[in-house]
């Protein structure tokens, strides 16, 4: 007889929540801590969604997303999880830029930039300052008519290298472009100025493990293996989910599935008004992503100062955001991993990722699929030499994951790596004028996706579900 993942599961509860991606997670728990009764539903064996980590032969852990978010989380996880995961937040000191207009080391935080944009590039100071004061004082609900590009154009006209240098990470980041509103890039990009790049110490094997203990502390009800399958409705207010063949009741909803799938699959049109809905079908996906996972061989030891923790490498003789997203990779960032990471394992790795196009790996039939699959792990290993040289010869186990293996674990459409476009904020706001008791909680945009913005977004929605439930 098939497992029962809902054994002992209540009839009802006041809420449950769809996904343990970071903000269904920091939902849930702030929701418990509230006293209200949560059952969290997560369809994959493991918590996380795309804050997740897989493990191969000879001790190896792959960390899927762990490559940098801005300090706000420190403060976002004390008050928010607890002052044991927030304690393990540590700075990555160490980021790198190799393409073939420049090449520089950096603490990624406004003082350093500064320090490259006027001493290397040659830019006022005074300029500088007023680049950093316009994008620190935007937020989400200012004018969205001024895109990334023409920001650039605004301080820095005609300086290519300088968007590069001020771009990339970003795009690289949540998948922004210089056509998305400017917002969106001051934001994400001010968040990270603001202190440098940081990274949890000990893995995200780690980190969920204990999310996951301070939520059954906490009193959530986690269930994994579960996948709710429909969100019923009736008289236009949330009733019940129905997961792994079971309805079980609640007064509120919060979907940390991908935005379009919440509202498309797992409640149905029919369920809301036709403006609602061509609004939502207007929502862009952000772009996907693909890596390239290599353990080295347990005595192999990385060379800390040439490759830093990050290093943004392009071939692209100039910046340009389609270039990133080319099938025919010239960008990839790599993380680099050190024993200091998980240190009872003293193993060295490395992460490469490319953003990516659904399109370009959905179509593919099996063995054309397989054969990608090989050719970018080895050209990514030809890249990889410079760096890391006879990497070969050093390499203990490769393995890589498309946009077809982040559509599958995740239910994302086409594998988004980000959820949606910026535009996808406001639908999801405006779900429960539509359907009272109805939430969602997880990437839509720049701003509310990254570590950062999904723990964030799950606070504000939890608070906004508190107030439901309490009205
Ligand atoms: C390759 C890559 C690298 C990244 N690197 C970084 C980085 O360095 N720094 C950073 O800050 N961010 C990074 N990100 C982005 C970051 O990981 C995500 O923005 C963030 O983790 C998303 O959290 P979320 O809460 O939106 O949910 P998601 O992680 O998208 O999780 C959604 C969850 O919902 C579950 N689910 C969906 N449908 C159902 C259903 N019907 N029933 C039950 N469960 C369901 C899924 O299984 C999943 O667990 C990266 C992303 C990718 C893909």
């Amino acid at each position: 007889m098939p497992k029962d993942f809902l054994r002992d599961a209540k009839d009802a509860y006041d809420v449950v929540v769809i996904g343990s991606g970071l903000a269904g997670l920091t939902a849930a728990n702030t929701l418990a801590r509230n006293g209200h009764s949560v059952l969290l539903l997560e369809q994959h064996y493991k918590l996380g969604g795309l804050a997740t980590w897989f493990r191969r032969p000879g001790g190896h852990i792959f960390d899927v997303s762990l490559h940098g978010f801005p300090a706000g989380m420190i403060k976002s996880c004390r008050r928010y999880w607890n002052s044991q995961i927030a304690d393990s937040i540590v700075q990555l000191k160490h980021i790198r830029f190799d393409n073939p207009m420049f090449s520089l080391s950096t603490t990624f935080d406004r003082r350093d930039f500064t320090r490259h944009l006027v001493e290397r590039f040659g830019v006022a100071r005074k300029t500088v300052d007023e680049f950093f004061d316009t994008a620190r004082a935007m937020t989400h609900l200012g004018d969205q008519s001024m895109t990334a590009g023409e920001l650039f154009e605004r301080f820095f006209p005609g300086r290519e290298d300088v968007v590069r240098l001020l771009m990339e990470p970003i795009t690289y980041a949540n998948g922004s472009t210089l056509e998305d509103p400017a917002l969106t890039y001051g934001i994400v990009f001010s968040n990270f100025m603001s202190k440098g790049v940081y990274t949890f110490a000990g893995g995200t094997d780690k980190l969920i493990g204990m999310m996951d203990a301070e939520l059954r502390r906490n009193g959530v009800d986690v269930r994994i293996r579960c996948r709710a399958e429909k969100i019923h409705v009736e008289r236009g207010r949330v009733a019940a989910v129905t997961a792994a063949g079971r309805r079980i009741g609640c007064r509120a909803v919060v979907s940390n599935g991908n935005l379009k799938g919440t509202i498309f699959d797992l409640v149905g049109q029919a369920c809301f008004d036709p403006r609602f809905i061509e609004e939502a079908q207007a929502v862009r996906l952000n772009n996907s992503s693909t890596q390239v996972y290599m353990a080295l061989k347990p005595d192999v030891r990385l060379d800390e100062a040439e490759c830093g923790d990050l290093l943004f490498t392009s071939t692209a003789p100039v910046f340009r955001t389609d270039l990133l997203l080319n099938r025919q990779v010239t960008s990839r960032t790599y993380s680099f991993y050190y024993p200091k990471t998980r240190p009872e394992r003293n193993r060295s790795l490395i992460v490469s990722s490319t953003n990516a196009r659904y399109e370009d790996w959905a179509g593919l039939g099996r063995a054309d699929y397989q054969e990608s699959k090989r050719r970018l792990v080895e050209t990514t290993l030809d890249a990889v030499e410079k760096y890391v040289p006879k990497i070969r010869e050093k390499i203990d186990a490769t393995d890589c994951a498309t946009p077809l293996t982040f559509e599958r674990y995740t239910s994302h459409w086409a594998g988004s790596s980000f959820g949606t476009k910026f535009e996808g904020l406001a639908v999801s706001r405006r779900l429960p004028r539509e359907i009272a008791g109805l939430y969602h909680a997880g990437s839509v945009g720049i701003i509310m996706s990254g570590w950062l913005g999904a723990v964030n977004y799950g606070v504000i929605v939890s608070n906004d579900v508190d107030a439901f439930l309490l009205d």
